[in-house]
């Protein structure tokens, strides 16, 4: 049977204590747009089949035929390889969810059947050992379990136990949450109070247990996932500081570059594997909520305000230390040797959708379309099969990543994109009781039930490129509800809830209107929202318009890279400059604050793009970047 589906990130069910605010599911949102849904159909249709092929054509697959004993061969690739063949089966689950697309259901439910052979019997599931458990891929450790800070392994089933939740939310079949099962339980005997104690060095178990517990309701999965947030810098835990000789993996030495430096509710400042710290902090946000947790809740708030006020960059991408995928120190924020791993951006968006779930706060949300439209966006080129695993600022057109790839050795990126576009439209609406959050403006319908009745809610816009965005409520009865407009960051004159970044001052219009059936309403915007709260009646229409000025943005002083330079903003998207558009070359480019710019959409470039011209300058989106080859490209231009 199919559990309800329901609330935080794609769905589930509403314990007595958890996120007071719910995301409306993937399944009850169809996105209809000229913007997001041929993007997700090319996910569908290219994306996912170009991953599944490279994960074919690399030995990933090969690697669970083999640890089957189908196949023979040693294991090849980096000991986390499993992933991709995961996070792939997530994406294709979500889409599955969405849309009927018999062959693709065929494919997974045969990768599905490959995944499960690999599987031991007593649930161990990770095919850089079992392949050969007297020769295990580097950094796997000898035994199993004995290198848990290198070797990937609750990290690989954690992903296997988040593709088999979607897949069985998806389809209704048992096929793949059985296999999930089997892996938890063995995992829930192992670790915990006297038992094994220790912890991952890549996080990821720990919301893949949340996950799990959420469709069996089985406790054990929820404590599992709880304990392995605890233990995290307890001194106790043993240090496998030593590795193989000549190893690869001296940053593992360093505690903090896995988050295990500190327990995780004294932890304040953002440090180490960008993408890590991610995932832990939604397992920390859905501990915060689930067990009511205030000091779990605390701990994730501090961080956040602790990245959005030193270590962010302007494109919402995360990670700035190139050499350990890192976070960097204070206001480093280099633009050309930027890391933001495309990985970190998703793990930051799962990760603020969850925040503001717990609080209803707005500047979660700001964040997260920031990084939706500029640092997630970019990792994928226009044609769907081609990816970007840094995002940097600037380029010389020459240095790496100077274009992108159409895959990688560590391959963790691709997926993970995919996987994000598939359930962007859980991501779209909220709801809280008879309160409905619009929280993106992306052409949709929503099919919501408020007070016990059906509500259907119709948003029609051509956001990102225009402001103008018409929401019609459709209910068979007329319902007494709440509308929560979101009044996004950038239309109240704040590009960061903090000063990291703050828009240039500017004489152009920004005050929003709102009018319901055409006549002006005096709504209030409070922290974010403007508040509607009325008996709805059928064909009843909300209209917001949003003026999107071109904006300048300034960067803290403290903030190296950026210093005496602006960047390019209108509504959500931050602009760059590329050499193909501006005479072959931006270094040398001068934009003063006082030129005018104006914006022009042009459907026949790069899918349809809304351009900004100026006296000698065309500016792009900055995620549309790297579609017509290599050049240079330049964010942050001297003003
Ligand atoms: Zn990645």
């Amino acid at each position: 049977m199919l559990w309800p589906v329901t609330p935080y990130g794609v769905w589930a069910q509403k314990p007595s204590s958890d996120y007071p605010i719910t995301a409306v599911p993937l399944t009850s949102v169809t996105i209809n747009d000229s913007f997001w849904k041929p993007r997700m159909e090319r996910n569908r249709t290219v994306t996912i089949p170009h991953i599944f092929n490279q994960n074919e054509t690399t030995s990933r697959i090969d690697n669970f035929l083999k640890a089957a004993k189908k196949k023979p061969g040693e294991y090849q690739g980096q000991r986390y390889n499993d992933t991709d063949v995961y996070k792939s089966l997530e994406a294709a689950s979500y889409t599955l969810a969405v849309t009927k697309d018999v062959n693709l259901d065929r494919k997974v439910d045969e990768l599905i059947a490959i995944v499960a052979a690999a599987q031991e019997p007593d649930g161990y599931l990770y095919t850089p050992r079992t392949v050969d458990p007297q020769k295990p891929a580097p950094g796997a450790g000898p035994e199993r379990w004995s290198y848990l800070h290198t070797s990937h392994e609750l990290y690989d089933m954690g992903h296997m136990i988040e593709a088999a939740v979607a897949h069985h939310q998806a389809t209704g079949k048992r096929n793949f949450l059985d296999v999930a099962i089997k892996a938890a339980n063995l995992i829930a005997n192992v670790f915990g109070g006297g038992k094994r104690r220790d912890v991952p060095g890549h996080q990821e178990i720990e919301l893949a247990l949340v996950k799990l517990y959420r469709v069996t309701r089985d406790e054990k999965y929820l404590l599992t996932a709880k304990f392995f947030l605890d233990e995290r810098g307890k001194t106790h835990n043993v240090e496998h500081a030593t590795f193989e000789p000549g190893n690869r993996f001296f940053m593992y030495n360093d505690r903090s570059y896995r988050q295990d430096h500190l327990p995780v509710v004294e932890q304040a400042r953002a440090t180490g594997h960008a993408v890590r710290a991610t995932y832990m902090f939604s397992a920390i946000t859905d501990v915060a909520a689930l067990f009511n947790d205030t000091r779990f809740g605390n701990a994730v708030e501090a961080l956040f305000n602790d990245i959005t006020s030193k270590r962010i960059y302007l494109t919402g991408g995360l990670g700035s230390s190139g050499a350990t995928e890192a976070f960097g120190d204070d206001y480093a924020l280099p633009n050309e040797r930027a890391y933001a791993e495309t990985c970190a951006s998703i793990g930051g968006i799962l990760w603020y959708q969850r925040m503001f779930q717990r609080t209803g706060e707005v500047k979660y949300i700001d964040i997260l379309e920031r990084t939706l439209y500029n640092g997630y966006l970019s990792g994928v080129s226009l044609s769907g099969d081609r990816f970007f695993y840094q995002n940097p600022l600037e380029s010389d057109g020459k240095r790496a990543p100077a274009e992108r790839s159409a895959y990688f050795d560590v391959a963790c990126c691709p997926a993970n994109l995919a996987r994000l576009m598939a359930q962007l439209p859980s991501l779209v609406y909220a709801q809280r009781e008879d309160e409905i959050f619009i929280n993106q403006y992306i052409g949709s319908e929503a099919r919501l039930t408020v007070g016990g009745m059906p509500l259907t809610l119709t948003q029609t816009t051509s956001y990102p490129w225009d402001g103008h965005v018409v929401m019609r409520v459709d209910a068979a009865k007329p319902v007494e509800a709440t509308l929560a407009i979101r009044i996004p960051g950038w239309s109240r004159g704040e590009a960061m809830p903090t000063d990291l970044y703050r828009f240039a001052p500017s004489r152009a219009t920004t005050t929003g209107r709102l009018t319901l059936n055409g006549k002006p309403v005096s709504g209030v915007e409070t922290d974010g929202y403007i508040r509607l709260r009325r008996t709805w009646q059928r064909g009843d229409a909300v209209t917001l318009d949003l003026p999107m000025p071109v904006r300048r943005v300034l960067a803290n002083d403290a903030v190296e890279d950026d210093r005496g330079r602006s960047a390019i903003q209108r509504g959500p998207v931050v602009y760059a400059v590329e050499a193909i558009d501006n005479g072959g070359k931006v270094t040398g480019m001068t934009i003063p604050l006082s030129t005018l710019l104006t914006a022009t959409y042009d459907k026949s470039l790069l899918g349809g793009v809304t351009v900004i011209r100026g006296r000698g300058i065309t500016a792009i989106p900055y995620f549309a970047w790297n579609n017509r080859g290599r050049g240079e490209m330049a964010t942050w231009i001297p003003y």
